[in-house]
């Protein structure tokens, strides 16, 4: 995104342009910044241990014209579902290119996740012997809850500690190892996931050394060679203007350190390191463009725009802050607004009061920052205020990459029994 005079343009092309050629609210991608953010994260930690791959977790934006810009710059796909891998197949990868790291899994699951043959990726030891029922896996990794988590979007997505519901306890992840390898497993990984959004440092080189120290004692124990250890995503943005961002520089040198350091104090012959981040590859590449339809001076001024929780869940699910900017006003001054969307749900009003440009008025653009990860993909249809278009800008081009749902969508896969139509 960039000010052209006082309009905003994300790539080269102006807001109102792409908001007049694919309507609001819209999704904007930037393929440039997705390319350099995935650039940035994967030469920051390869330069310390060239043995690294990255997996983008698809979950966080599922379009398959992101994943492919991903895919092309040598990602593969983490998967938190079957149809995740089947996206994943669908922009061909698939095999060891792909990590199935989904949790409480069925049975069918568990079977077509086994057919894939992409690395399964275990949440608990419990698994184990329903999986070995329906056969075994070429290679397999467990994902461990080494006891500590942390988040910068709350307790919301502390993925590990002791009120996670990931992960595999420390004290069970000998057994499960063991289990797999007397069951005749015998490829290895190891892989922990324990929070988002972490702009502190230090917490990767800390997290890596507790998941090192588990992973490392039953592999001198069970004389187990790890294949690859990987340690999540989680890689930090800033949401708010001002707040510092990640150092990834110290963050990759630190965790490399702490990596090799253990992989030689337990004796393990050296794992590929995998990561897996989302929110740092696509989160500051994706915008949400919306436009103002009514203002309301009531006991607060608000203005009501097409993007409503449904378009955008953060705010109103994690109390997330996300930037928004009024197109062409910016330098005008400012007054406390709120705003709004669309929908019957009072956690709609997802700013209740911010310093907002105070002529705002009706029939202005809206554009909202940091909305490329956990964005679109949460997105749905409550109201009849269906899902938003998706677009990719790449420099002066862009590319219609998901149509807006309409009433077709809404009603798609209902029936109606024929009794109730007379
Ligand atoms: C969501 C998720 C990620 C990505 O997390 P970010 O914080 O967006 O980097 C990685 N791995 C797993 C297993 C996940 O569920």
């Amino acid at each position: 995104m960039k000010f052209i005079g006082d309009k905003i343009a994300i790539g080269e092309i102006p807001v109102s342009e792409l908001a007049e050629r694919f309507g609001t609210p819209t999704y904007v991608y930037d393929e440039q910044k997705i390319r350099k953010n995935y650039r940035r994260a994967f030469n920051a930690f390869a330069k310390h241990y060239p043995d690294f791959k990255m997996f983008y977790a698809v979950k966080s934006c599922n379009n398959p014209a992101i994943v492919n810009i991903l895919r092309q710059e040598g990602a593969g796909v983490d998967a938190a579902s079957v149809n995740e891998i089947l996206l994943a197949k669908h922009v061909g990868l698939g095999g060891e290119d792909v990590m199935f790291s989904g949790n409480f899994l069925s049975d069918e699951d568990i079977r077509q996740g086994l057919e894939s043959g992409v690395i399964f990726n275990l949440d608990d030891i419990s698994i184990l012997p329903r999986l070995l029922k329906f056969g075994k896996p070429e290679i397999l990794s467990f994902r461990v809850n080494p006891g500590y988590g942390k988040s910068n979007v709350g307790e919301f997505v502390t993925n590990a500690g002791p009120n996670a519901k990931f992960g595999i306890h420390p004290d069970k992840v000998m057994d499960a190892y063991r289990m797999a390898k007397e069951a005749g497993v015998k490829r290895f990984g190891a892989h922990m996931m324990t929070g988002s959004c972490i702009t502190d440092a230090e917490y990767f080189p800390f997290v890596t050394g507790l998941l090192m120290d588990i992973i490392g004692k039953a592999g001198r124990e069970l004389k187990i060679d790890f294949e690859f250890i990987d340690l999540g995503g989680g890689l930090g943005i800033p949401y708010k203007p001002g707040e510092a961002a990640l150092d990834l520089e110290k963050a990759a040198e630190l965790t490399a350190k702490m990596f090799r350091d253990k992989v030689a104090e337990y004796g393990l012959k050296p794992p590929q390191l995998k990561m897996e981040p989302a929110r740092y590859f696509v989160g500051n590449a994706g915008y949400i463009i919306g436009r103002v339809h009514s203002i309301k001076e009531s006991y607060k001024k608000i203005a009501g725009t097409d993007i409503g929780m449904n378009t955008l869940a953060r705010p109103a699910m994690y109390g997330s802050y996300h930037h928004i900017y009024v197109d062409g006003k910016e330098q005008d001054p400012r007054a406390a607004i709120g705003l709004c969307g669309q929908l019957c749900e009072n956690t709609d009003f997802w700013v209740k009061e911010r310093e907002l440009p105070s002529t705002i008025a009706e029939g202005d653009l809206v554009v909202v920052e940091n909305a490329g990860a956990y964005g679109f993909g949460m997105s749905y249809q409550y109201n009849g205020r269906l899902r938003p278009a998706e677009v990719l800008v790449n420099g002066d081009e862009a590319t219609l990459i998901r149509t807006r749902e309409d009433f077709d969508d809404m009603i798609r896969h209902t029936f109606v029994p024929s009794r109730l139509k007379s």
